[in-house]
């Protein structure tokens, strides 16, 4: 295989830095994509994420860094030239157009014979349940045949690598989790690269190879969902994932031990973790008539297969949440005892790193 078969669908960034007048959008962003792969751009509002996927597309030119595409550095090329499919949030069907045209309009526009046009849309339409609807107009077809014949439009440019920006936040929830099975099926059809921008942990967790976890223009994390679930590298990326998200609670001093501040008499770490931050996910402790961490129920959510509970700790000084299986009713005010994991995440509580 040629080293241009062998990086077809790859990206590597380098240092990529983007600064609009004295904002720093990106900054010192590296990040490797290998062909095939499904990478989510996961962040809060803000963060840089469209900006990321818009110097990845060419559509603005970094400040500093490179873009290497398909093995090749792709950082002064036009957006045409990248090899590169796109997907917006804002969808927008050319209303007048048929389905059949809005599918092949970018095809048009580059010149592709009329014969090659035709096959890809058959090919195109067929895979993604679309040929039964190809004469009619945006304005007959319901949110997720729209959202379909989007995705349809970038499918057809048969680009090893595809951009996606909140593809699916104009749809409804129920919708919304089908688009997503959708759309990872689709891509490990196509085992084409997808770079996929979204600010919803469980969409990024559900659909992701790789998730990028990205806060103030820099990467926070780069890890499997797995990865991020067990290890966390931050206190930012711990309260980032998970539903509820873990809970964080400062360590003390105490007699035997670290506990938790407010909550003295039950040591939940070794001494020297005294000072550092606490992670516990909530679906990892157990109510229990033995010996645990003690907390007053202070609301409880209950949710068909399980309660989550929201509980001080101890004096009150610090909060968590608990989520245990079935339907508990349990007052406000209810004080119970939790069994704590015996793995534990514990984080610097200056910096907010990741102990070893
Ligand atoms: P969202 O999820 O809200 O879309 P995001 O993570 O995609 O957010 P970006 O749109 O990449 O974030 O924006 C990153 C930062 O850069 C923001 O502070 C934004 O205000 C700023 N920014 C983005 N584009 C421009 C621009 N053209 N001019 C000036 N500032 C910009």
């Amino acid at each position: 295989m040629s080293t241009a078969t062998a990086s077809r669908g790859e990206i590597r960034l380098r240092s990529l830095a983007k600064t609009f007048d004295t904002m720093r959008a990106l900054d010192e962003v590296s990040l490797v994509a290998a062909p095939g792969r499904f990478v989510v751009l996961l962040g809060p509002s803000g963060c840089g994420k469209s900006t990321l996927l818009r110097v990845l597309a060419g559509l603005e030119a970094p400040t500093q860094g490179e873009v290497w595409i398909n093995g090749r550095d792709a950082t002064a090329l036009p957006p045409a030239a990248r090899g590169i499919a796109m997907v917006f949030q804002s969808y927008a069907l050319f209303p007048h157009l048929s389905v059949a045209e809005n599918i092949v309009f970018g095809l048009r526009a580059r010149g592709v014979a009329k014969a090659e046009r035709a096959a890809r849309l058959t090919r195109t339409a067929g895979m993604m349940g679309l040929a039964g609807l190809l004469d009619r107009r945006p304005s007959q077809l319901s949110g997720g045949q729209q959202q379909r014949v989007a995705l349809a439009r970038a499918v057809v440019a048969e680009a090893p690598i595809c951009l996606m920006d909140e593809p699916l936040s104009n749809l409804d929830a129920k919708l919304r989790t089908e688009m997503r099975r959708e759309i990872r099926a689709l891509q490990q059809r196509l085992g084409i690269t997808m770079v996929y921008v979204t600010h919803d942990q469980a969409e990024a967790m559900s659909m992701a190879d790789q998730v990028v976890l990205m806060r103030d223009g820099r990467i926070e994390q780069d890890a499997t969902p797995a990865e991020f679930y067990a290890r966390p590298a931050t206190t930012f990326a711990a309260s980032f994932i998970g539903t509820p998200p873990m809970s964080l609670l400062r360590l003390t001093q105490g007699a035997q031990g670290a506990e938790v501040a407010g909550a003295p008499g039950f040591a939940v770490a070794p001494a020297n973790a005294a000072g550092a931050t606490l992670g516990i996910r909530p679906e990892e402790v157990t109510p229990t008539d033995g010996a645990g961490l003690p907390v007053r129920v202070m609301a409880a959510e209950f949710l068909g297969a399980e309660t989550v509970l929201a509980c001080a700790v101890g004096d009150g000084a610090e909060v968590m949440q608990a989520r245990i299986p079935g339907h508990h009713a349990l007052p406000a005010g209810t004080t119970l005892r939790l069994r704590l994991p015996p793995a534990l995440h514990l984080f610097d509580a200056t910096s907010g790193r990741r102990l070893p």
